[in-house]
């Protein structure tokens, strides 16, 4: 079977299940929604193109949710969770949940229906979306609801018990997940015009009457467990905020619902304080813990639990696609039910399952030695249930096996180990790399040898992808064109793009990208020690998934990954062109990445890779060269605490790949977003010449962090234009924007360029954009 080993235990469940067996402890937080072949995400976009009706997909959805219940049923987990589907985010189910939708989207009450929530989830014709942000330090996105006084709540989508319903007609008892009332509110910002000091906490006296409601309903419904997510426990809390859990929880009365409520935190460790407050909480009979990404929650748990109290041991990594350790997790929930009791540990996963790829059983193309190192959601619930059976005495001999088999073979595969690469790596540690020249020094000897005028113009690097070029690729992966058609079509479409560029009078020019269907899949393909998937694709947002490799082992680069293409750019044009490359941090952050070893010393080897390949492009001629680092903020560590390490060697990291360059190259970065107030101090660190930013859609005030007690000496590009999109700036919009910012920033450092890469853009609108833009550059050089 194209699962292999994975399917055994099913079958051995199935087998055995004429004799009656103890229902075993075993839970799943959480479960992807897109289906395995991004089923989801195409019956989504089509509905939105008008093109399928509402009924079509809904039953698109009704169907994946019925076999993901069946699948876990059928693995045999105990604790179903339902309510983990969404048609677009579940903290915007909340928010429908709560009828805290904003005034603009002239919602008049009842039930919330498709208008409203993708209107609230996409805009629409006269309303732009609600704002969405990083949910933690994934890579998925939730919307973020607007709250104040105003807002008049009420209980506006009865999705929940309408899943935990749809579930038991189908025979699954489910345990319905609800984003808890506390995360709710902290997660949550004030509503335009309501004071930024607003006390948001305070709202929870409003939002718990429907809380409620909703748990009398699940009651009615016969739901006997119920699931609050409070991942917000896992932060920085003020003793304030961890009141406000004692208090919510106490007014919710669980103890009186006649239900037993199970609260679960991931994504890291709880503090000892939060640990307090959250054992203690009233009317809770389940805890559920991360133990991956949560080291010191072991010492807690064994320092005193709650006695009668279950116990979610999170063991299985919803965050990464390994296969577990079994045998490891299994001594750890050993020694836990010594402590609290075996039968009151329940084994689960340590976060959502929407962090993790769907099925492995559709890797077809995987080399069969890493696939059996591999599982994917579908054989994590496999996993979860054997270690269940396992802890309650009642071990799958053979499962168990097969896992140690894998596991050995991984831990001594020469395909994961490289000597050299070890070597290299580990001497990086503790040493400094840093160019000899300060920035505005190099700075300043680059402007003289290009040439450049004041105010600068370029782009970020992707040019739009049209459908013909996205053919071309995949005809040429598909070998149905030749690498010399390949080769002529990818080349004639750079030419283009200079020629574009040149008559546009873009100062620094890109090679457009075309090549590359993803940022980091691109680099991914080349370099040793990656892997790809077919169908290894994770919620991004909305519709929108990533496909992240996956580093097995480590990572060398066999030869130039971007020299040919980024050369014969060059070669087209008397004006710099940029050399284009993914900086380590982001294809770090962006991949399924090695559990084997720490996270910085995967960074250092990408580095070393990147730092041979910027070294190449230079020999070959290109003088400018932008190192991405759109993700380097994203693996910002949640706790205070664990940040300065981090961002030591993240950045550190990205001066490997650069420390060697002479003062004339210059080194641009791209980061997408502006919010770095707290980080400010590691940017300037990471001494880039030039450093383009995502701003357009926030304010230039927060451009001062620059000049804030740091003499920032580095070019800086704060994005002129929202290339997210399809408006069109007007020439004065952009002179009026490129002024502002010269109010805060010296002009002799302020470049002008978007917000990001035109990947997702049309000619139509990037031509008359860009245009614009550099008649704007053009105006307030005449005016300097
Ligand atoms: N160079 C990339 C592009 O232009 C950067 C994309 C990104 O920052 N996400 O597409
Ligand atoms: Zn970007």
């Amino acid at each position: 079977s194209p699962s292999g080993l994975y399917r055994l235990p099913v079958r051995c469940f199935a087998l055995r299940s004429s004799t009656p067996v103890r229902a075993m402890a075993s839970h799943i937080v959480g479960y992807p929604r897109m289906g395995p072949k991004r089923e989801l995400k195409f019956a989504l976009e089509s509905f939105w193109d008008g093109k399928s009706s509402a009924e079509e997909l809904q039953k698109v959805a009704a169907d994946l949710r019925a076999s993901i219940w069946k699948q876990m049923a059928d693995a045999g987990i105990r604790y179903i969770p339902s309510n983990t589907f969404s048609y677009y985010d579940q903290v915007l189910d909340t928010t429908a949940m709560l009828g805290a939708v904003p005034a603009r989207y002239g919602w008049n009450g009842g039930e919330i229906g498709f208008d409203t929530y993708f209107s609230m989830a996409r805009g629409n014709a006269s309303v732009p979306a609600m704002e969405m942000t990083k949910w933690f330090d994934t890579n998925y996105h939730y919307i973020v609801p607007e709250l104040g006084p105003e807002v008049k709540f009420s209980y506006a989508s009865h999705k929940v018990v309408e899943e935990y319903k749809e579930a038991k007609s189908l025979g699954v008892d489910t345990v319905p997940v609800l984003v808890g009332p506390v995360s709710y509110l902290l997660l949550s910002k004030p509503a335009k015009g309501v004071e930024k000091s607003y006390p948001l906490l305070s709202l929870v006296e409003k939002i718990l009457p429907i809380y409620k409601d909703v748990v009398a309903d699940l009651k009615a419904a016969g739901a006997s467990w119920i699931q609050f997510d409070e991942p917000t426990l896992v932060m920085d809390l003020t003793s304030h905020q961890l009141q406000a859990f004692t208090h919510a929880y106490a007014e919710l009365e669980l103890d009186l619902s006649g239900l037993d409520v199970l609260i679960e935190t991931y994504f890291a460790d709880v503090s000892a304080e939060a640990y307090r407050t959250l054992t203690s909480l009233k009317g809770v009979a389940g805890f559920g813990f991360d133990l991956v990404r949560g080291t010191k929650a072991l010492d807690l748990i064994k320092g005193g639990f709650p006695s009668g109290k279950y116990l979610f041991a999170g063991v299985v990594d919803g965050r990464n696609i390994w296969a577990n350790d079994l045998a490891s997790s299994l001594t750890t929930l050993q020694s836990l039910g010594g402590v609290i009791g075996r039968d009151k540990v329940v084994v689960s996963t340590s976060c959502s399952l929407l962090h993790t790829a769907v099925d492995l059983a559709n890797e077809t193309k995987l080399d069969k030695e890493i696939k059996s190192w591999l599982a994917f959601a579908a054989q994590k619930i496999v996993e979860v249930n054997a270690l269940a059976k396992a802890l309650a005495g009642q071990k799958d001999e053979a499962f168990f096996s097969a896992n140690a088999v894998a596991q050995a073979s991984r831990k001594s595969s020469p395909r994961v180990t490289n000597e050299a690469v070890q070597k290299a790596a580990a001497a990086l540690r503790g040493s400094d790399h840093r160019r000899p020249t300060n920035v505005s020094a190099r700075l300043e000897a680059q402007y003289k040898k290009s040439n450049l005028p004041i105010l600068p113009t370029t782009t970020i690097g992707s040019f739009p992808q049209t459908i013909e070029l996205r053919k071309v690729r995949r005809e040429y992966k598909a070998n149905r064109i030749s690498e010399d058609d390949y080769v002529k079509a990818i080349e004639e479409e750079i030419s283009k793009v200079v020629k574009l560029q040149e008559e546009l009078d873009i100062d620094v020019l890109v090679h457009g990208e075309p090549e590359r269907n993803d940022m980091v899949e691109y680099f991914g393909e080349q370099l040793s020690g990656f892997a790809i998937t077919l169908n290894g694709w994770v919620q991004s947002y909305g519709s929108r998934c990533v496909k992240p490799p996956i580093i097995y082992g480590d990572v060398s680069r066999p030869k130039a990954m971007t020299v040919f293409w980024s050369s014969m750019a060059q070669s087209m044009t008397n004006r710099p062109m940029k050399g284009m490359l993914t900086g380590p941090v982001t294809i770090l952050n962006w991949s399924f990445v090695r559990n084997d070893q720490p996270r910085f010393e995967t960074c250092y080897q990408i580095a070393l890779a990147i730092k041979d390949e910027v070294e190449d492009l230079e020999k070959a001629g290109v003088t400018v060269i932008q190192i991405d680092e759109a993700a380097l903020r994203e693996g910002l560590p949640l706790r205070k605490s664990e940040q300065a390490f981090y961002l030591d060697w993240a950045v550190h990291s990205f001066r490997i790949t650069n420390c060697g360059v002479q003062d004339t190259t210059q080194i641009h970065t791209h980061m997408c977003y502006s919010n770095f107030n707290d980080i400010i101090h590691s940017i300037i660190n990471m001494d880039a010449d030039v450093i383009t930013i995502e701003n357009s859609r926030s304010d230039e005030k927060l451009l001062s962090v620059f000049r804030e007690g740091v003499k920032y000496g580095a070019g800086i590009g704060p994005g002129i234009y929202d290339i997210h999109s399809p408006r069109i700036p007007s020439i004065e919009e952009i002179a009026d924007r490129i002024n502002k910012m010269l109010a805060v920033l010296e002009s002799n450092i302020l470049w002008v360029n978007p917000d990001c890469g035109l990947k997702t853009r049309k000619y139509a609108e990037v031509k008359p954009a860009l245009s614009n833009m550099v008649a704007a550059a053009k105006l307030l050089r005449a005016q300097l």
